[in-house]
């Protein structure tokens, strides 16, 4: 058992008002990237690992990564880094209770997919076991649409806003996954669900459900929500990666104002991971495109770590509001 405060991390034991970042990693450039941008800005952070890139990175890389990245921040001249590494969508207890004992400060145990009282009582198990410590859980109620990792659903049901007293009195979760319209993966909604703009032709998504996100603030003034599923697929890196030999056709997210707002309220985690590939493969391809003699990894993984960076940083300061709160 290694205790996520001997590795210099934070829990996710959280304010209002803005929204902190939990960017999704699985490589080095990622880690880096992230860490630029929320030293420089002194954003708290939220390292988010998938089942999925725990089984692509390693789970003791990992997590000496995330500690490495405690020092490499301090290094930046980041007195007091709030780092907290976070198990994205854990789907059993026993992968939560690894991820706790391997030093993770925070864990998500996604149970949404089955009935509501199984939910409560998988839920349950984990919060009692993380808590013992010190280490903070996210619980999920509704189900998101589209697909991430291991977690795929064709159709969203948003959370019903008279069972989340409930739930979070029953569970003691420290925060709630909710849906409201968001949707994981780069094609968060089909052309049938958009309307196009007659001017540019692009599709425009529906959008989200603020009035189920208003009757759940109501329900539980105050508690910490969480947004997944919430790139907004810069159409400026899906044209790079058309342009540059790849085949991404309407691909769209959810629109930057929108997420703005949900910043502003009780949405205080906001979790992103397709924009960040699509600036890694937008960069990456650039480089192909214009280089093909180049084979030295650094020379595309480089510009791509870049590209991640300055999306990083537009996010924490321009999306989210997060800069400054991590002096
Ligand atoms: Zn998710």
């Amino acid at each position: 058992m290694v205790s996520y405060k001997e590795l210099g991390l934070v829990n996710t034991a959280i304010k209002g008002g803005y929204a902190i970042p939990a960017f999704n990693f699985n490589n080095m450039e990622q880690l880096q990237a992230i860490i630029k941008a929320s030293a420089e800005t002194k954003s708290p952070v939220i390292l988010q690992v998938s089942k999925g890139a725990r089984n692509y990175a390693n789970q003791t890389l990992l997590r000496y990564m995330a500690q490495g990245a405690v020092e490499y921040a301090k290094e930046l001249g980041w007195e007091h880094p709030q780092i907290c590494l976070h198990l994205d969508h854990g789907d059993s207890f026993e992968l939560c209770k690894s991820c706790v004992d391997f030093g993770f400060s925070s864990v998500m145990i996604d149970a949404s997919s089955l009935p509501y009282e199984e939910n409560i009582a998988l839920t349950k198990k984990v919060v009692d076991y993380a808590h013992q410590y010190d280490v903070t859980v996210e619980a999920e109620l509704g189900v998101l649409a589209g697909v991430e990792d291991e977690v795929s659903s064709a159709v969203s049901h948003y959370t019903k806003p008279e069972e989340v007293v409930d739930f979070a009195t029953r569970t003691g979760c420290d925060s709630l996954a909710i849906s409201i319209g968001t949707s994981h993966g780069a094609y968060k909604f089909t052309p049938e669900q958009c309307t196009r703009d007659p001017k540019t032709g692009k599709l425009v998504p529906p959008p989200l459900a603020f009035d189920v996100l208003d009757a759940i603030m109501e329900q539980l003034p105050g508690f910490p929500i969480v947004l997944h599923g919430s790139s907004s697929v810069p159409q400026e890196y899906v044209d790079m990666i058309n342009q540059y030999g790849g085949k991404l056709p309407d691909a769209v997210g959810i629109p930057e104002e929108q997420l703005r707002k949900a910043a502003k309220s009780a949405v205080c985690k906001i979790n992103i991971d397709s924009d960040s590939r699509l600036a890694f493969t937008a960069a990456v391809r650039k480089v192909f495109a214009e280089k093909p003699g180049e084979f030295d990894p650094r020379k595309y993984c480089g510009p791509a770590r870049d590209l991640m960076e300055e999306l990083y940083k537009h996010k924490i300061i321009n999306v989210l509001g997060s800069d400054g709160k991590a002096e």
